[in-house]
């Protein structure tokens, strides 16, 4: 029952006269249900770790396994589907396209899966996604036509419609005012409470408390405490 498993991953960054040491063999579980948090100071490797977990980029060195997979190096389109299927992003600038409406956005998701699905299923599950975020009622309109708030809720209905093995969740909060970034980070908990999986990277402590898992980034290493609550 363990949905996301890192093994000694490390990942350097090799330019032209240095090498970055982002990630040092990182060791990581996160368990189905879990809601994990992500903090530490700028330069630490908290984006590294997001996008090797998002299969975005792929380790240097070390394994990395979800739903009992090795996906560390996997091809380009192999990476992809299961980018697709199992992984949910939700981003600080919460990426919505302007074009898309709120229905067509949270559909994204299903429309690259290679999952088929109906049109009628897919509508039953982005109206059920928009409904847990409680964005039912604005499905017709556009991004633009939404406050800050409102937009990151559509981007986590369009997180989560696929169901997927997890969540990451890149800084929330930080295009938001404080009122509606208690407002999002409140919805996680409550989606975290309905059993979701969920992975957030934030500068913010007051935000990081709200995870029952606090990992502390440093160099690119887990520190001590965190990594004795995490790995069980
Ligand atoms: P954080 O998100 O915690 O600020 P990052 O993961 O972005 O940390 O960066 C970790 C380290 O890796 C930093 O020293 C950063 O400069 C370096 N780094 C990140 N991305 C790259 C890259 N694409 N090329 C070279 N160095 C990078
Ligand atoms: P944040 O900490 O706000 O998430 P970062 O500054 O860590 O943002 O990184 C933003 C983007 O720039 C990331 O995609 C990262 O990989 C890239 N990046 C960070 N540092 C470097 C670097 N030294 N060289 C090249 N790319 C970098």
């Amino acid at each position: 029952n363990h949905p996301i498993r890192l093994v000694q991953v490390s990942k350097v960054y090799d330019t032209k006269f240095v090498e970055t040491h982002a990630l040092t063999n990182l060791n990581l579980e996160i368990a189905k249900g879990d809601f994990v948090s992500i903090s530490g100071p700028s330069g630490c490797g908290k984006s590294t770790l997001l996008s090797i977990l998002g299969l975005l980029d792929q380790p240097t060195s070390g394994q990395y396994f979800i739903d009992g997979t090795d996906v560390s190096s996997l091809s380009f389109d192999q990476s992809a589907t299961i980018r697709n299927e199992k992984i949910g992003f939700v981003f600080q600038s919460f990426n919505l396209i302007d074009e898309l409406t709120v229905f067509d956005n949270v559909a994204l998701p299903l429309r690259y899966s290679s999952k088929s699905r109906t049109e009628q299923e897919i509508a039953a599950l982005v109206n059920a996604s928009l409904e847990t975020v409680d964005m039912q009622h604005r499905k017709d309109h556009f991004p633009n036509q939404l406050s800050g708030g409102q937009q990151q809720r559509v981007a986590i209905a369009r997180g989560i419609v696929h169901q997927p093995s997890i969540l990451l969740v890149d800084e929330p909060t930080g295009n938001l005012d404080s009122k509606s970034g208690e407002a999002v980070m409140q919805l996680l908990q409550d989606l975290n409470a309905k059993g979701a999986t969920i992975c957030m990277v934030t500068h913010d402590p007051h935000f990081a408390e709200v995870a029952k898992v606090r990992l502390k980034l440093q160099d690119g290493a887990i520190s001590k405490p965190a990594e004795m609550e995490c790995v069980a």
